[in-house]
């Protein structure tokens, strides 16, 4: 974890309460555009694997986070003939990423920490938003057009394109979650573990982001009809 920072390790949630999300995010380049992606991820996935650890060797686990994903990606009712690809990494470390082209990684520490499917798949849908919305590509190019600047300025300039990525992510992803049959209120109730876990390990207090984060992806979640319980990870679990 040395030498990043924390929140952007681990999943960083974000969203902006607003209107038209599901329009507002349709991904802009669809199919085509994925598939123009997967051949670097393949060639990057080895690699990736190998400089975290290794795969988690229990294919239980890698089939049942398979299965969620697949619901989630089903649940869209798009995307039927891309692969994606999900890998559990041995990492006691709570992380997920994602690469573009359909690569999902989740470490055996963040699915420690998930209470039940519902924030699993919260992890995941955050992700898949990613590698849907095409960020990878987007943040490259980004990178290619920076003003020239102070260093200070330029890194400024890429961390608000960060920020408003992962608030993209979350707002995708929140949707997603509603469309799969979970409830959308497990993205902050999965932060808010995800926060209390830093706290308690790291000693670090959450600062406003934190907490802004966990109120905002409350306010999204309960923008959608929910299910009539009040605990988010009682019995909503599709599979
Ligand atoms: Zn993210």
């Amino acid at each position: 974890m040395k030498g990043f920072p924390v929140w952007t390790m681990v999943v960083c949630l974000s969203v902006v309460f607003g209107i038209s999300v599901a329009d507002a995010l349709e991904p802009t380049s669809s199919v085509e555009g994925l598939k123009a992606e997967v051949e670097g991820a393949a060639e990057r996935h080895p690699g990736i694997v190998m400089s975290r650890g290794g795969e988690y060797p229990n294919t239980d686990v890698g089939n049942y986070v398979a299965a969620i994903g697949r619901h989630l990606i089903e649940g869209t009712g798009r995307y039927d003939d891309f692969v994606f690809h999900f890998t559990i990494l041995r990492s006691r470390s709570p992380f997920a990423f994602s690469i573009a082209g359909g690569y999902v990684y989740l470490s055996v520490g963040i699915l420690s920490l998930a209470s039940c499917e519902a924030e699993i798949a919260a992890v995941m849908a955050h992700e898949l938003g990613h590698v849907l919305l095409h960020h990878g590509s987007k943040f490259g190019e980004a990178y290619l057009h920076l003003k020239q600047g102070t260093l200070q300025e330029m890194r400024a300039a890429l961390e608000e394109v960060r920020e408003e990525q992962e608030r993209e992510a979350d707002e995708f992803s929140i949707k997603m979650l509603v469309d799969a049959g979970y409830d959308p209120r497990a993205q902050a109730s999965f932060y808010q573990s995800l926060v209390h876990f830093f706290e308690i390990v790291g000693h670090v207090p959450p600062d406003w982001r934190e907490r802004e984060r966990v109120r905002r992806l409350t306010a999204l979640a309960i923008s959608y009809p929910l299910p009539g319980t009040s605990a988010v990870c009682s019995p909503l679990n599709p599979l």
